[in-house]
């Protein structure tokens, strides 16, 4: 049964003595969605973010039907259509320009109930912000956590964690949640050890390009004009592109071969060299690419698990978003589990009738019990999507393309 539209999730009233006090480490797409739904079922929240003011760095972003789901039901349809592209093709490309698969989003969006959006960033960011400032977030920034401690006040059966900040300060709440990132402090102190992400092999030269001088070019005004995903794959390397902000930039993310100096995670990248590494694909790329002024070098990691829980055992701190599970960016999902994390903590936690430990225990249960395995799997599939991207030319292409054109082949019927 087709899912059909999401609900728009009223504010909860609850009592003092059920509501919490919610501390969230960091002010990133998932710790914005987790605050606007904690906000929503009735609880303050608090975000504390290291850097010193709100911004998000980077350039597109694709958000699927799955977390558009969830921007929706947040309220924020009205809001965020003004500023999405709605593409109508997710195009398979050959490295040399032969066209694979394609898949219909409209007539997919029509099965699921809600949109394919594209992003800018910042437009995504600054949505999710002024949303959870209405519904009364407060937010500290230049306010770095590095340690969380925790309380037991057995008396009236309840717990507490207080995140300590680098300058000494102390924020004490019935419940914090880690929403840092990739390179999550949180995660260490969950674990009590460290725990860098993995490296992938692969890292990402991310860049936008201003349309109007595509538009001058009458091979290249085509992606401005009908605005499409496409994905050019190759031997060890693919290349996305989709338009922003009504046409007015284009969004370009090239996957290649990681050969960044230990220790930097993201460069200014060269633009020659990038150019250099795609000089004999479909001529349109490095047609695109002349057009480059500049460009990001970003090196790929994961986090494929956590164990042995995504919360301490006093219930009263717990992680989510790439902290738990940073994915390669392959299935465009990412930010996309961040937001989900984010909704489906703050369903949990709407259900709490008081502040006890048990009642957060349940609460915690459920989430991760809701989003641990479908996260790991996001994560794994990513995985399998980089074989299956950077596959040589040979019979292992054939049989993936092949296997492209029946998955493209789906049409909503
Ligand atoms: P972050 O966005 O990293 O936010 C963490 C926040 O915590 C930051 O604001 C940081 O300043 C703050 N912080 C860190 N440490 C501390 C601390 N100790 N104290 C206080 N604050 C702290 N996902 C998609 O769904 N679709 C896509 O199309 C997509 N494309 C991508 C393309 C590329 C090249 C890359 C690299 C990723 C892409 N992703 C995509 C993934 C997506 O960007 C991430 O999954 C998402 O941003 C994770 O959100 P987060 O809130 O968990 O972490």
């Amino acid at each position: 049964m087709a899912p059909g539209k999401p609900q728009i999730i009223q504010k909860q009233k609850r009592d003092e003595s059920s509501k919490l006090d919610v501390i969230i480490v960091g002010a990133g797409l998932g710790g914005l969605g987790a605050a606007i739904s904690i906000l929503l079922a009735g609880h303050n929240v608090h975000i504390l973010e290291s850097a010193p003011e709100i911004g998000e760095i980077g350039a597109g972003i694709q958000c699927l039907p799955n977390s558009t789901r969830v921007l929706i039901s947040w309220g924020l349809e009205e809001h965020f259509s003004q500023h999405a592209t709605s593409p109508r093709l997710c195009n398979m490309i050959g490295w040399k320009g032969n066209k694979i698969s394609d898949m219909d989003f409209h007539e997919y969006e029509k099965e699921c109930g809600t949109p394919f959006w594209d992003f800018h960033r910042a437009n995504l960011h600054m949505g999710l912000l002024e949303r959870a400032v209405e519904l009364g977030a407060k937010l500290t920034v230049k306010t770095r956590v590095v340690d969380v401690e925790y309380v037991d006040d057995a008396q009236n059966n309840a717990t507490s964690a207080i995140a300590v900040c680098t300058d000494g300060t102390r924020y004490k709440a019935d419940l914090v949640v880690g929403a840092d990132g990739i390179n999550s402090k949180c995660r260490e102190i969950l674990l009590g050890h460290e725990d860098p992400p993995l490296l992938t092999g692969d890292l990402a030269y991310r860049l936008l390009l201003n349309t109007e001088d595509m538009m001058k070019d009458p091979e290249l005004r085509g992606f401005v004009e009908d605005p499409q995903v496409n994905y050019w794959i190759g031997p060890d390397a693919h290349a996305v592109n989709y338009v922003l902000r009504g046409g007015k930039l284009f969004n370009m993310v090239l996957l290649v071969p990681d050969d960044m100096p230990a220790g930097a995670n993201t460069l200014a990248g060269n633009v020659e060299e990038m150019r250099a590494l795609y000089k004999d694909w479909d001529p349109r790329i490095p047609k695109l690419l002349a057009l480059c002024q500049s460009v990001a070098k970003w090196r790929l990691m994961i986090r494929p698990g956590l164990d042995p829980t995504w919360s301490h055992e006093s219930a009263a701190y717990t992680i989510l978003g790439d902290a738990a599970h940073a994915t390669l960016p392959y299935l465009a999902s990412g930010a996309g589990m961040s937001l989900e994390d984010g909704h489906v903590l703050g369903l949990c936690l709407a259900k709490i009738k008081n502040k006890s430990t048990a009642e957060k225990k349940r609460a915690l249960a459920v989430y991760e019990r809701c989003r641990r395995e479908r996260t790991e799997r996001v994560v794994s599939r990513g995985n399998r999507q980089q074989y299956l991207y950077h596959v040589h030319d040979g019979p292992e292409q054939k049989d993936r393309d092949r296997m492209l054109r029946a998955f493209g082949s789906f049409n909503g019927k």
